[in-house]
C-alpha cells in the first residue's frame, strides 16, 4: 500500500528555518492585506510590505513546496460579500506582477522575446493609477454592474456607487458585442483629496491617509448619494473582446474608448524598445508630482492582444504585462557598518555601508556620511536602523537613526587614529570637520588624484574612469598622471575587459587632452582649495602654468576672488618638489601648460549672470571648447539643466537634458541658433 504523504513529508527537503519563515511571512502579508484591502487603513508603506511579498516568493521559488494553494502569492486578496451582491468576473480580474527595478524590467522583457519565439512586438506603457480597480460589464449595450477585483474570480456590486462617477456611459452607441467588459481605476485626484480632507479637519473627524484608500472606503459606501457627494474620477484602460470589436491592439483600444466616450488617460505611449519603456519610467518617474493624482508607477502592456494570448497568464498575473513601480524616495534600512575612503587630498570621508534597499529604481547599499561629527550629530550607530534618502538624482544620504528601535547590539562609531590605507597617522586641523592623511604619496590618495586629473570639468578624459584607472596601477603601468601620457595602445589594451577599440578609444582621448586649457589644468591638478572657478581666475591672470608657480602668496591674495588659505595652498603646492617634477613630465609629454587665446581677459562679459548647458553632439566644437567660449563671454557652464539655466544648447542625438529643458521651459537653442547668438563677440 502507497504512504500516505503528510504535510510534514511534503516539505521533508525544505529546512525547518524555512517553513517557519514562509509561514511568518504568509500571516504578516495576510494581515496586512486586511488592514489594505478591507479597512482601508494600511499599517506599512508598499515598498515594504512589497519587500515582505518578494521575500515569500523568492522563498517559494528556492522551496517549491513552501507555494501552497491559499498562498498570498498565489491569489488577490480583497475580500467581498460583506454589504454587496457578489458578481463573478467572466474573465479573472488578475494583479501585475511588478518591479522597482529597470534592470528586471529588462529580464521580464528578455523572458517575452523568448515566449514570442523571435516575433516583433511592442509595448503599450501608461502610468499604473493608484487608485482601486473596477470592471463595467454593458449586456446590450447597458451599463449593468460595476464589479470590484474581488478575489479576482468574483467582486462586489458597487454598480450604485460607480454610477454617479461623470464620464461613464450608461449606453454604449453603435454596434458592441452582447456582454462587453471595460476596466479601469476609480480614484481621487490629489486636489480632491485635499478638499476632503480639509473638511474632515473642519469638522474634527480622523483625516483619510491617501487617495487610493478613500477611493476604495468610497466605493464601498453602503449608501450611494453619500458616496455620490465624494468627486470620484475614472479612467479606464482595457477592453478586450477579441474578434468582436474593431481593434486588435492595446493603443487602437485606448483610441477606441475615447471614441465611444470614456474618459482614458491621455499620458500612455507605444515604445517598440525596452529603451523607449526605460525612457518613458524615468520621464514619470521624474513628472509624478505634477500629474494632479496618484500614479505609483508604470504598466508596460504588450500591444498586439494575439500575442498576450501566445504569452498567457499564471494564475495571478498575466505574463504580457508588468508594472514598474516608482520606488519610495526615503527607505529604512540597516546601517551594517562605517567604512572609510581618502581622498584625493587626504581627507578621511566616513561611508555608510546599508543594507542594500531600493530608491527610486536603484538599489543602495552606500551613502556618504560627511565627517565624524556629522556621525555624533545623527548618533549613528553600527547595526541602526536608519532612514535614507535620494535626493534628487544624486547622492544617496543617511537621514536619521531610530534610538527606540535598538537591540542593545549596536556599537558607537570611533574614528581610528590612523589611515585605512597607508597607517599613517590621522590629523585634524583646528576648524576643519575632516581627518586628513598626511602621506601624499598614500596609494589611495594617488589612486584619487589621477580619477580626478581625468574628469569631466579636469582634463576630461572620459575613458580614464575609476575602474582603469584602478587597473593601471595595480599593473605598475602609471605611478601618477603624467604617466597617462605615456601610455601605448598595447599597454592598454592587455587590461582586462579593455577590448581593442575602446583602448585606442583611451589613447586617443588622452592625446586630445593635450590641448586642454590652462584653467583646466590648473584644476586637474587638485591643488587644495583651487575649484574649478578659482582656476579660471588664474589662467585669466597667468600666462602659463610656471607663471602662476613663481606668484607669492601676497601677489595671489590680492587677486578678486582669491583668499590667503587658497594663496597659501597654491604656493605650497609649488613649493614641493615632487609637484614641480611632475609638471615637468606633463611638459615633456607634449602637453599645454600655457594660456589658450579664449581664456585671455575679455573686456566684454555680455553673457554675465547667464548660465549654459550644452548636451548632444555639437559640429563646430568640443563640449570644453564651447564651455571656454561662453564662460569668455562672462557666463558659467553647468553640467546639469535646472530652473536657473538660461540657455540650452542641444546638438545630435541631445536625450534628457534636452527633455528636462523642455519641461522646465529653459529656452533651447540648436547649434545655429547658439553660433548666431554669440557670432558678434566671437
Ligand atoms: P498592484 O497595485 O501592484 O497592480 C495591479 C493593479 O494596478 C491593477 O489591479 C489595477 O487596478 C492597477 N492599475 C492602475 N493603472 C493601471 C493600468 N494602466 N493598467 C493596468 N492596471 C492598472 O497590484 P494589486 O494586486 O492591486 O496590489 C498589490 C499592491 O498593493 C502591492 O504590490 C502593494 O504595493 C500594495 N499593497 C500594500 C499593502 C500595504 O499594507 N501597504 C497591502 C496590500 C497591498
Amino acid at each position: 500500500m502507497p504512504v500516505k504523504k503528510t504535510p510534514s513529508d511534503k516539505n521533508s527537503k525544505v529546512p525547518a528555518e524555512a517553513q517557519k519563515r514562509a509561514g511568518k511571512l504568509r500571516e504578516t502579508i495576510r494581515y496586512h492585506d486586511k488592514k489594505y484591502y478591507d479597512e482601508a487603513q494600511p499599517e506599512v508603506s508598499d515598498f515594504e510590505y512589497d519587500r515582505l511579498y518578494r521575500e515569500l516568493k523568492d522563498l517559494e521559488e528556492e522551496y517549491p513546496p513552501l507555494r501552497t494553494k491559499d498562498s498570498p502569492t498565489q491569489k488577490v486578496s480583497e475580500s467581498t460579500g460583506k454589504h454587496f451582491k457578489t458578481v463573478s468576473h467572466r474573465v479573472p480580474m488578475l494583479s501585475l506582477d511588478n518591479t522597482y527595478s529597470l534592470e528586471e524590467l529588462q529580464e521580464f522583457d528578455e523572458r517575452v522575446r523568448k515566449g514570442l519565439g523571435g516575433e516583433k512586438y511592442q509595448y503599450v506603457c501608461e502610468l499604473k493609477i493608484d487608485g482601486v480597480s473596477i470592471e463595467l460589464v454593458y449586456l446590450k449595450g447597458q451599463l449593468t454592474h460595476a464589479i470590484t477585483r474581488g478575489d479576482g474570480e468574483k467582486g462586489d456590486d458597487v454598480l450604485e456607487n460607480v454610477k454617479s462617477i461623470p464620464g461613464i456611459p450608461s449606453k454604449l452607441k453603435g454596434s458592441v458585442p452582447d456582454r462587453l467588459e471595460i476596466r479601469g481605476e476609480v480614484f481621487f485626484t490629489r486636489k480632491d483629496f485635499e478638499a476632503i480632507n480639509e473638511e474632515r479637519e473642519e469638522a474634527e473627524l480622523p483625516l483619510f491617509a491617501n487617495p487610493r484608500n478613500t477611493a476604495a472606503g468610497t466605493l464601498k459606501t453602503i449608501d450611494p448619494a453619500e458616496a455620490a457627494k465624494k468627486p470620484l474620477h475614472i479612467l479606464l484602460y482595457y477592453v478586450f473582446s477579441p474578434g468582436r470589436l474593431p481593434f486588435e491592439t492595446q493603443e487602437d483600444s485606448l483610441e477606441w474608448l475615447g471614441k465611444m466616450g470614456f474618459p482614458e488617460d491621455e499620458h500612455y505611449r507605444l515604445c517598440k524598445t525596452i529603451d523607449q519603456v526605460h525612457a518613458y519610467c524615468e520621464e514619470y518617474q521624474a513628472k509624478r508630482g505634477k500629474i494632479g493624482f496618484d500614479c505609483d508607477g508604470v504598466v508596460l502592456k504588450i500591444n498586439d492582444f494575439a500575442q498576450r494570448q501566445k504569452l498567457g497568464e499564471t494564475s495571478k498575473i498575466p505574463r504580457w504585462a508588468i508594472a514598474f513601480k516608482f520606488a519610495a524616495q526615503k527607505a529604512e534600512t540597516i546601517l551594517k557598518d562605517i567604512s572609510l575612503q581618502v581622498g584625493r587630498t587626504g581627507a578621511i570621508t566616513p561611508v555608510a555601508e546599508l543594507e542594500p534597499v531600493l530608491l527610486e529604481g536603484t538599489t543602495v547599499s552606500r551613502a556618504t556620511l560627511h565627517n565624524e561629527d556629522e556621525i555624533k550629530r545623527k548618533d549613528l550607530r553600527i547595526g541602526d536602523k536608519v532612514l535614507v534618502e535620494k535626493g534628487g538624482l544624486v547622492i544617496p544620504k543617511v537621514l536619521q537613526s531610530f534610538a527606540d528601535k535598538r537591540t542593545g547590539k549596536e556599537k558607537v562609531f570611533k574614528m581610528p587614529s590612523t589611515c585605512p590605507v597607508c597607517g599613517s597617522k590621522l590629523e585634524r586641523e583646528e576648524d576643519e570637520a575632516a581627518w586628513r592623511c598626511g602621506n601624499v604619496a598614500c596609494e589611495a590618495q594617488v589612486e584619487r588624484r589621477i580619477q580626478h586629473f581625468g574628469g569631466r570639468d579636469a582634463m576630461d578624459i572620459r575613458g580614464a574612469g575609476p575602474a582603469i584607472v584602478k587597473q593601471l596601477l595595480d599593473g605598475k603601468l602609471i605611478k601618477d598622471y603624467a604617466d597617462l601620457y605615456a601610455l601605448k595602445q598595447s599597454d592598454v589594451a592587455d587590461l582586462e575587459r579593455k577590448a581593442e577599440k575602446s583602448a585606442q578609444n583611451l589613447i586617443s582621448q588622452i592625446e586630445d587632452s593635450k590641448g586642454r586649457t590652462l584653467g583646466r589644468l590648473l584644476f586637474a591638478l587638485g591643488i587644495r582649495h583651487v575649484g574649478v572657478h578659482v582656476a579660471e581666475i588664474l589662467a585669466t591672470r597667468y600666462k602659463d602654468i610656471w607663471a602662476v608657480g613663481e606668484a607669492s602668496e601676497d601677489e595671489l591674495s590680492a587677486i578678486d576672488g582669491i583668499g590667503p588659505i587658497v594663496s597659501h595652498s597654491i604656493v605650497a603646492f609649488f613649493a614641493n618638489a615632487a609637484n614641480v617634477k611632475i609638471l615637468k613630465k606633463l611638459e615633456k609629454s607634449g602637453l599645454n601648460l600655457k594660456r589658450l587665446k579664449e581664456e585671455e581677459p575679455s573686456g566684454e562679459q555680455p553673457f554675465a549672470g547667464k548660465t549654459f548647458v550644452f548636451t548632444g553632439e555639437l559640429k563646430g566644437y568640443t563640449r570644453p571648447e564651447a564651455e571656454g567660449l561662453v564662460k569668455k563671454l562672462g557666463a558659467k557652464a553647468a553640467g546639469s539643466v535646472s530652473k536657473l539655466t538660461s540657455y540650452v544648447v542641444a546638438g545630435e542625438a541631445a536625450g534628457s537634458k534636452l527633455k528636462k529643458a523642455k519641461e522646465l521651459g529653459v529656452e533651447v537653442l540648436t547649434e545655429d541658433q547658439f553660433n548666431n547668438l554669440i557670432k558678434k563677440y566671437k
